[in-house]
């Protein structure tokens, strides 16, 4: 055996699931097909409930710290609401990434990057075989942390994920420093794509915007939406640098993430926060309830790694499915949740706490008034706290 534990795609659901299986003392391979530091289309918001599932400060590569949001819908008036505490910390993919390896690094992970795998197998004897840039390598565990349409899953005969959402996104450079009307707030605009939402997000010397929206509307609507929301903002569209597309991932009910020695995890798994598009925080959270059942997997006091798929399904899945029901009903009609945002200080204070990993979707939905909780039915009941340590006991069970 070359390794114990394979991990294809070192973004952040693959550092941090191949740092948590090393630090357990397991022998992992990280391979990526990208040359690092890569970049890849993300807005690089990292909401302050992701960063807390990390055992180290993100602060070295962080850009700017977001704690006020600039709203508006469709033609309607613009709204700044402010909070005291950080809400967000703003990087770039291709630091962020970089350094959540280096991390991985430091507690043992073999890194390789340039290595595109291209076959997958699983032996008779139940190890894996992943072969990239010519050589192959051989495991007891794979986990398959490639992104949307990964090949691990698609090899393995993992259901297929949907590709339900689709976003546009680019760079606009400010060398002498971001305008200060930009710096330490997002600025969000909705109603002009049904499903989505446009942004504007401040770096250390660019903004990132951007647009998105469900795939069966958006097609050619999203470049047109990305010219109109710049102009929104006194942006120049012309001056957008590296113009960039790509899907949000979302699971299918019920759909299989581990079987036997493998996983799915991140995007490969389809857990991208539906309402928000947030997809990091699940990223690093199935990459941390995937280690405790690779661990026992590895030292057979487990058959498989369906521990993961448990703690998955117990403590993710109910904020997902919570986040969609909320979903449907603010796509309907997203004025009056973002008039409520905008003039209620209890609704704005739950969104806040929300992103801040302080409380569940149910307390957002609670101050939408009884009527609105109760529709939102079991899955807004089921929404809670979760902590890095409450995912590692439960992929551990
Ligand atoms: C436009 C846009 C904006 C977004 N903005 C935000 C945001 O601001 N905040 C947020 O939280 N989320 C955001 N998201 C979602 C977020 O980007 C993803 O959910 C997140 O990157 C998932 O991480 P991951 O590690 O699962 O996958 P990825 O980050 O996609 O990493 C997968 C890795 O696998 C590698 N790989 C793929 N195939 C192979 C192969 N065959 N061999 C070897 N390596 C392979 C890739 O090179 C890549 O490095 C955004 C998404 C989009 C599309």
């Amino acid at each position: 055996m070359d390794t114990d534990v394979i991990v294809v795609g070192a973004g952040p659901a693959g550092s941090t699931a191949a740092r948590e299986i090393a630090s357990r003392g397991a022998r992992v391979l990280l391979l990526d097909r990208a040359k690092f530091p890569r970049d890849k289309p993300c807005g690089g918001g990292v909401t302050v409930r992701c960063a807390a599932l990390l055992p180290f400060s993100i602060e070295p590569i962080v850009e700017d710290v977001v704690s006020a949001a600039r709203l508006t819908v469709g033609e309607g008036r613009e709204i700044v609401r402010t909070t005291k505490a950080p809400l967000t910390y703003m990087t770039q993919r291709r630091r962020l990434d970089a350094f959540l390896v280096e991390r991985a690094q430091i507690d043992g992970v073999e890194f390789r990057d340039g290595q595109h795998v291209t076959e997958v197998l699983r032996l008779r004897d139940g190890t894996y075989t992943v072969t990239a840039g010519g050589e192959t390598h051989r495991a007891r565990v794979l986990i398959g942390a490639d992104g949307a349409n990964g090949i691990v899953g698609n090899r393995l005969g993992y259901d297929g994920i949907t590709n339900g959402a689709v976003a546009l996104e680019g760079n606009i450079r400010f060398p002498d420093g971001v305008p200060p009307r930009f710096r330490s707030q997002v600025s969000l605009h909705f109603g002009d794509m049904p499903g989505g939402y446009g942004w504007v997000f401040p770096k250390g010397d660019h903004v990132n915007v951007g647009v998105g929206g469900w795939r069966s509307v958006a097609g050619d609507r999203l470049r047109p939406a990305l010219r109109a929301l710049c102009l929104r903002y006194g942006l120049d569209p012309d001056s957008v640098e590296g113009l960039r597309g790509h899907t949000l991932p979302m699971q299918r009910p019920g759909m299989t993430i581990a079987a036997m020695g493998s996983a799915v995890i991140g995007d490969a798994a389809g857990l991208v926060d539906p309402l928000s598009g947030e997809g990091i925080y699940a990223a690093l959270a199935s990459g941390i309830a995937v280690a405790p059942a690779a661990h026992a997997y590895l030292d057979g006091s487990a058959s498989s790694l369906a521990g993961y798929q448990a703690a998955v399904r117990r403590e993710l899945m109910p904020e997902i499915e919570a986040s969609t029901a909320l979903m449907d009903i603010f796509h309907t009609a997203p004025g009056p949740f973002v008039w409520l945002m905008q003039h209620s200080g209890k609704f704005w204070e739950g969104a806040c706490r929300l992103i801040r990993g302080e409380t569940s979707y149910d307390a957002l939905t609670y101050t939408l008034g009884p009527p609105m909780h109760a529709m939102l039915g079991p899955a807004a009941f089921a929404g809670r706290f979760i902590t890095s340590k409450r995912l590692a006991k439960a992929g551990a069970k």
